[in-house]
């Protein structure tokens, strides 16, 4: 078995989006470490971190009703709690340690926002969201979303910390969330000092993506925030080189044209001329 080496070092871009969300853009988009970095990243379109961060008192911060066709958004909630309610009537409670799967497939319309706790107190929030694309058949697949409550993904412990698989086999542990591109993605904290080592299928895009803290793969170190980006091996082994929480990400690519324009993707231009005009004339749904 080879372990993978570290092909690249992403840094991620602070930014913000929805409403004053302030959050830094791990997988790397169109601009930020270019088009070829965005392709090796495949079946993975994009991964922000939001937060951590503290909502004061009366805020209206959050993602206010918005489209998306042509991919899957898997948020995972760290600290606080979000409310989410989408076109197709699904509504749903993020809670931490709890995930929910939405499946924008042909089209749909969500809103994720504070609950009124929030609200009235103001309070932390911290969590990741990732896109995960769809195949070309089921890109017209119809929309929905699956709530993961924490209770479905319990942590496990590992050697020097713990393990939380919200997707796919990490180190002989299975999460539930089920996705139409074969991925593996978990939640994983260690003590410093502390070793991880897991097997990856072979030619699987595989990334390592430290929140807090960093670690050692090879003999590079990867600071928080900062997409590792792995290369050819059967197997992947790191080292806390500081208390660390990071996500680990694996996908088996799609290997198919990407259009990519705000909310949609889809493969070809066509096909997100044609999301914009059926987002435009109410064809996605509808959220009050
Ligand atoms: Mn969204």
């Amino acid at each position: 078995m080879s372990a993978k080496s570290v092909l690249a070092l992403i840094p991620g871009q602070p930014t913000q989006d929805g409403n004053r969300v302030p959050l830094t853009r791990l997988v790397p988009g169109q601009g930020q470490g270019g088009a070829e970095a965005f392709r090796a990243m495949d079946p993975f379109l994009l991964m922000d971190h939001f937060g951590p961060m503290v909502l004061p008192p009366g805020t209206d911060a959050g993602f206010p009703p918005h489209p998306h066709r042509g991919f899957q958004t898997l948020t995972y909630l760290i600290q606080g709690a979000f409310r989410h309610r989408d076109s197709t009537g699904g509504s749903g409670l993020l809670r931490p340690g709890g995930a929910q799967l939405m499946n924008a497939g042909a089209g749909i319309v969500h809103a994720e926002m504070p609950v009124p706790e929030h609200l009235e107190t103001g309070g932390a929030i911290e969590g990741v969201q990732l896109w995960i694309n769809l195949p070309r058949a089921q890109k017209g697949s119809a929309p929905g979303y699956t709530d993961l409550q924490p209770e479905t993904m319990p942590w496990q412990p590992v050697g020097g910390g713990r393990i939380r698989v919200l997707a796919g086999t990490w180190a002989g542990l299975t999460g539930p969330a089920q996705t139409p591109a074969r991925i593996a993605y978990a939640h994983l904290e260690l003590a410093a000092g502390a070793r991880f080592a897991a097997d990856v299928p072979a030619g699987w895009t595989t990334a390592v993506v430290p929140l807090h803290g960093s670690v050692r793969v090879g003999d590079r170190l990867v600071p928080a925030d900062t997409v590792a980006l792995l290369g050819e091996g059967e197997s992947l082994a790191l080292t806390a080189e500081t208390p660390v929480s990071l996500m680990l990400l694996a996908g088996e690519p799609l290997r198919e044209p990407i259009a990519h324009y705000g909310p949609f993707v889809m493969n070809t231009r066509e096909e997100i001329e044609q999301a914009i005009q059926d987002y435009q004339e109410g064809r996605m749904g509808f959220l009050d």
